[in-house]
């Protein structure tokens, strides 16, 4: 092309049309709405740790929908018998009994697994649930709150699946696990290293143990939710969320909604179910694309202690 030649601009873009305007994903069938035939968990025990609060206690009410019998199991007694109490009232929901215990010890997590199967008999679904979170630099993380953090998520979750696994095995008979994730088990966390590594170890068991148990009939998957605010969120998280501003969590997501917890539910309840014992060794990502987000440019680097709002590190 001759640089004298008239090169004309692009033409603006058109204005959205009522069709082309983004409007996110849609929003899924009301809560009291079930995924699965009713009656599919009835006569089945499902034990989720972590049932008392925010995200297990809504996995644990889709499996109560469907007529199971649940124990949820966590260390604080007043959430669990509040959660108990709300579980039981779910329509369709069969007996529910609470379990105070500290997942990090083995022993307790034994006794556990003993009063659920004197009361309800073996659980035939196991959803690991529980974790602990809060946001810190790599380098200011002290020996303790590493190890607080791995040991709950981590080993926590390896203590209820191996009483569970040798259980089943000892019966011989079928059962399924389901290990609840965080996408940055794969790309990492950066202000979350001790939760990111403990995560990726979660999904590594899902891996090994579905081939090393599908052979005596037990199933596992993963199950990673995006983001998902809750009541029972702790004041680190929310105040994390809160720092783009109250409002802006929506227009953050690829499908411009957060999650609803009881779609995490139904998603937990269909792994866990005949229609699916086929699948795993798998980790289903229910989070509206928000990990696979990418921009053009991407934004300026800011460094996670600046995020924090902490100052410069001082050793
Ligand atoms: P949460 O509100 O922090 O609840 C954690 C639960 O785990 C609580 O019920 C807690 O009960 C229990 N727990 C903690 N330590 C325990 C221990 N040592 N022994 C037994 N129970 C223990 O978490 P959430 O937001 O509902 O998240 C649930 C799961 O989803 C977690 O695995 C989390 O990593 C994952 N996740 C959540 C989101 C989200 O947007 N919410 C996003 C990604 C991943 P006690 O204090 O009574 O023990």
């Amino acid at each position: 092309m001759k640089s004298h030649e008239h090169v004309p601009p692009p033409p603006p873009p058109p204005p959205p049309s009522a069709q082309s305007a983004p409007r996110g994903l849609p929003g899924p069938p009301p809560l009291g709405a079930a995924a699965l035939p009713a009656g599919t968990y009835a006569g089945q025990v499902v034990l989720v740790t972590g049932g008392g609060t925010g995200l297990g206690k809504a996995i644990a009410a889709e499996f109560a929908r469907l007529g199971a019998d649940l124990v949820i199991a966590s260390r604080r007694a007043d959430q669990l018998a509040a959660a108990r109490a709300e579980l039981a009232a779910v329509p369709g929901a069969g007996r529910v009994t609470a379990a105070v215990c500290d997942i990090r010890d083995p022993e307790r997590v034994a006794e556990v697994f003993d009063a659920a199967e004197a009361a309800l008999g073996l659980p035939d679904v196991l959803v690991n649930n529980a974790a602990a979170n809060f946001p810190c630099p790599a380098e200011d993380l002290s020996p303790n709150a590493w190890r607080a953090v791995v040991d709950i998520t981590l080993t926590g979750t390896w203590f209820m699946t191996r009483e569970f696994g040798r259980r089943h095995l000892a019966a011989a008979t079928p059962g399924s696990i389901v290990n609840i994730g965080a996408s940055y088990a794969w790309t990492g966390g950066p202000g979350f290293a001790h939760s990111a590594a403990a995560k990726a170890g979660v999904k590594n068991l899902v891996e090994t143990l579905a081939v090393e148990w599908g052979p005596y009939g037990i199933q596992i998957n993963g199950l990673v939710p995006g983001l998902f605010p809750h009541a029972d969120m702790t004041g680190d998280i929310q105040a994390g969320l809160d720092r783009a501003g109250p409002d802006a969590k929506d227009a953050r997501q690829p499908a411009l909604r957060v999650g609803r917890p009881r779609e995490l539910g139904w998603a937990a309840t269909f792994l866990a179910s005949p229609y699916a014992r086929f699948v795993t060794g798998h980790t289903l990502v229910v989070d509206g694309a928000n990990w696979q987000r990418r921009a053009l440019v991407n934004p300026e680097v800011v460094p996670v202690r600046e995020q924090l709002g902490r100052g410069p590190f001082e050793g």
